[in-house]
């Protein structure tokens, strides 16, 4: 390790490293990419990203294991999720292959930038495909930027896992029932910016966002999924079509099913039943496993496990998850890909 950064201190801010990928399409094709010092896009004015939110992104993060090597979570179920988005928003599709291998190597090529095991801190890649090339109308872009860059980040809980509060949003949605909820789009964030504000504002640490249609079942906790324990040990979480579909839920469901002995279910939870759960928390790549502690709505403040204490049956699946991200436990097949 031949960088010396406070890694235990690290919070989610961008730090330019000295590699990122990039490739380019035009005329139908993609250039074979490659790795650039360059930390600045040169595009054309009038790029459909810039004007109508034709972009995607992913993220994902490469951890340090305590051998000393670095190794990545599940990339090709964000490759796959990124080809999902950009058929939704008529973007052209980054071959698997070329995900995979674009990630790896930007990981490489700043591999002294990998924090060391234990710090609790990771690489995080951000992956992105962006609409490019003069055009006015409103229409799919003819040329794309794809590119990978990273930086390191600290664990999200600096003193260990502490639950956070949220509070219901009533006067904003993040998607529409049609709409990208389902895409790892910016526009989505652009429409959570004003409710996260007012949450963080009244001291929130996000909004508990609700179905569109109805507003009575909850979809996502700010930018993570949510799930709910109940006292019939029961893992829940939301299915709806306008929810991000988060590959550490998705991991959460399996794991909570084959090594803690949990049911599984995906399903509505309705934001007037949250008494049946005694565990509550949002999960994601960023936030990993966050337990919520209490979620305000109207006059309601619903308390789950604790607002101080993290619960048992998260604290479990929090150390499986992270067990097997950083290689202190055994990974279901296919899971880890080595860098
Ligand atoms: C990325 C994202 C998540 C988490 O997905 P992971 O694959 O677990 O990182 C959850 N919700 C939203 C809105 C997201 O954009």
């Amino acid at each position: 390790m031949t960088i010396d950064l406070d890694w235990k201190n690290l919070d989610f801010s961008y730090r330019k490293l000295p590699y990122r990928y990039i490739s380019h399409y035009k005329d139908g094709a993609w250039d074979a990419g490659k790795l650039t010092e360059d930390a600045t896009l040169h595009i054309s004015e009038a790029s459909p990203s810039l004007h109508y939110g034709q972009q995607g992104f992913e993220g994902l993060k490469a951890y340090r294991t305590k051998e000393g090597n670095v190794q990545l979570f599940r990339p090709d179920q964000n490759a796959a999720r990124l080809q999902k988005t950009a058929e939704r928003l008529r973007m052209v599709s980054v071959p698997i292959e070329m995900f995979l291998d674009a990630v790896k190597q930007v990981v490489k090529a700043n591999i002294d930038y990998v924090p060391p095991y234990g710090t609790g801190a990771t690489l995080y890649l951000r992956p992105l495909l962006i609409g490019v090339g003069g055009i006015m109308g409103v229409q799919p872009a003819n040329e794309y930027i794809f590119t990978v860059f990273a930086m390191p980040v600290g664990s999200y809980f600096k003193g260990g896992l502490k639950p956070s509060n949220f509070i219901v949003s009533h006067d904003f949605d993040r998607a529409a029932p049609c709409g990208t909820g389902q895409a790892k789009v910016g526009g989505n964030y652009a429409a959570s910016l004003m409710p996260g504000y007012k949450a963080h504002a009244a001291g929130y640490s996000d909004v508990v966002y609700l179905d569109p249609a109805t507003h009575t079942k909850i979809e996502e906790a700010g930018a993570a999924n949510f799930f709910g324990i109940t006292k019939n040990d029961e893992f829940v979480t939301p299915l709806s079509p306008s929810i991000l579909p988060s590959i550490t839920k998705y991991s959460l469901l399996q794991l909570a099913e084959e090594r803690l002995g949990l049911k599984a279910i995906e399903g509505d939870v309705f934001i007037d039943q949250l008494d049946k759960f005694v565990e509550a928390g949002a999960c994601g790549t960023a936030a990993v496993i966050t337990p919520i502690g209490a979620i305000d709505n109207g006059a309601d403040h619903h308390v789950f496990y604790s607002e101080t204490e993290v619960g048992p049956v998260t604290r479990r699946l929090y150390d499986e998850l992270t067990g097997i991200q950083f290689g202190v436990i055994d990974a279901p097949k296919g899971w880890i890909y080595t860098v």
